[in-house]
């Protein structure tokens, strides 16, 4: 008798075991997780502008979050940005939201009564769990930022501004603290300005172009963005002078094509599908879409440049060399007498004699030697502050990519290389990453007259 009452003993402790401790063990582990929730500021977030948004994500995968505070401390103030408490869905049980992301419109630091300086943003978060008497675990995220609502102040330190269509121009011009971004706008391109030529940090030179298309007034004005965000621009002076150009037919004959097309088929079949196209065919999507992607490549080249002025005077022109082509011509390219495309001859194309040395046309860095599609074997040199040179159809160069190269040094030999008929020079100028009129660079006078007097006129006024 004795031993099955403690056999019914140990059941009974059992059953009490499974309706009390199991609970308790569930409530210790879940309901008391000592995970911190997690909190993730996008963006670096290092300063604050006039009109600072802010965005970040909360998480807290277990209890889920309770409740966010955001607070900007300054000179011993605490402002309350954010705050918001979550629900839950019962006392026993978790928050209803384990992760989010929040958006504070704009902090203006102005009119919440901050000073621009050195202060505190707080974020704080806490999660549903039972821990520290109920009041769950709190993650607080304290980080150093800096206040700033003042824009940049740009001084143009250029006076005349003369732009002929599909030319260049430069601007120089000082602002009043660091900003990683800061240079002129001709309408919606961006032409960045760099700074290292003149001893002072905070001047810097901006050589842009007018586009050789529009008509009218365009609209230029220099732009300067401070490590807050704040944006300022400066007008400036300017004058635009208008250019007609001309136009131009190329007949494009079964023999151009014969030689042309196996040439640059395998450039051409990598960027379309040219299965079964005919030969004109391909010829088109050669000159539309092999143009595009040579001209992105050449993009690409041209967005990193030395902040160096490498180059003295007019630049050089193929010696004893006929002009074959102008800048700017628009072409209309006909085949059996039909017009089959319209495209824009970006370069001047100088003829010599074949396989003619051709000349650096002032000093600089190559930044390019290979072959480049349409362009055929192709050189870019790199001036400095975004000014290159770009010499095509080379039946051979012989200069490799970061050889500094001298005015008049030889670089290569003419040839008809890429989407050339005959031997010849398709002699290229751009500015950062537009082509531009190359008749300026080759003339001394507009070199003094839009360059060279304007850097003068700045060193002068700095040494007094
Ligand atoms: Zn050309």
């Amino acid at each position: 008798m004795k031993k099955k009452k403690t056999g019914l003993k140990s059941r009974l402790l059992i059953v009490l075991a499974i309706i009390f401790f199991i609970p308790l063990v569930w409530v210790s582990i879940v309901r008391f997780e000592g995970e911190k929730p997690l909190v993730e500021i996008d963006g670096p977030m290092k300063t604050l502008n006039a009109a600072q948004q802010l965005a970040f994500t909360a998480s807290d995968m277990k209890s889920g979050l309770r409740k966010i505070r955001i607070a900007l401390i300054k000179d011993g103030k605490e402002i309350i940005l954010y705050a918001k408490e979550f629900a839950t869905i019962g006392v026993l049980r978790t928050g209803l939201v384990n992760k989010q992301t929040f958006f504070i419109e704009a902090i203006e630091p102005e009119k919440i009564g901050l000073r621009d300086g050195k202060a505190v943003l707080q974020i704080s978060v806490t999660d549903y769990s039972w821990r520290n008497w109920l009041h769950g675990n709190t993650t607080c995220l304290e980080k150093e930022v800096i206040i700033d609502t003042k824009p940049p102040i740009i001084d143009i330190l250029t006076k005349m501004h003369n732009i002929t269509r599909g030319g260049s121009g430069l601007v120089i011009y000082k602002i009043s603290e660091p900003c990683p971004k800061s240079g002129v706008y001709v309408e919606d391109v961006f032409f960045p300005g760099y700074s290292g030529y003149f001893k002072d940090p905070d001047i810097f030179l901006s050589f842009f172009a007018l586009d050789y298309g529009g008509k009218g007034r365009n609209k230029i004005f220099a732009e300067a963005v401070d490590e807050s965000g704040n944006v300022s621009k400066a007008n400036f002076y300017y004058y635009i002078k208008n250019k007609k150009f001309k136009q131009d037919v190329i007949n494009i004959s079964d023999d151009f094509l014969d030689r042309k097309i196996p040439e640059l088929e395998s450039e051409i079949s990598s960027i379309v599908d040219v299965d079964r196209k005919s030969m004109i065919d391909q010829f088109l999507l050669i000159n539309r879409h092999l143009r595009e992607a040579n001209f992105k490549k050449i993009s690409e080249l041209v967005s990193k440049t030395d902040n160096f002025l490498y180059w003295q005077k007019k630049f050089l022109r193929l010696p004893k060399a006929a002009k074959k082509a102008g800048f700017a011509d628009t072409r209309t390219y006909k085949y059996k007498g039909k017009v089959i495309d319209h495209q824009t001859h970006l370069g001047i194309d100088l003829a010599s004699v074949a396989e003619a040395s051709v000349p650096a046309a002032n000093k600089g860095k190559v930044k390019f030697a290979n072959f480049l599609g349409i362009y055929g074997k192709t050189v870019l040199i790199d001036h400095g502050f975004g000014l290159f040179s770009m010499y095509s159809h080379l039946s051979k160069f012989h200069v490799t990519e970061g050889q500094i190269v001298v005015k008049g040094e030889e670089i290569g030999r003419t040839g008809k290389t890429g989407l050339a008929g005959g031997d010849h020079l398709h002699f290229g100028i751009l500015v950062n990453k537009t082509f531009v009129n190359p008749l300026e660079w080759w003339d001394d006078n507009w070199i003094k007259n839009n360059i060279t007097s304007k850097l003068d006129s700045v060193r002068s006024r700095l040494k007094k």
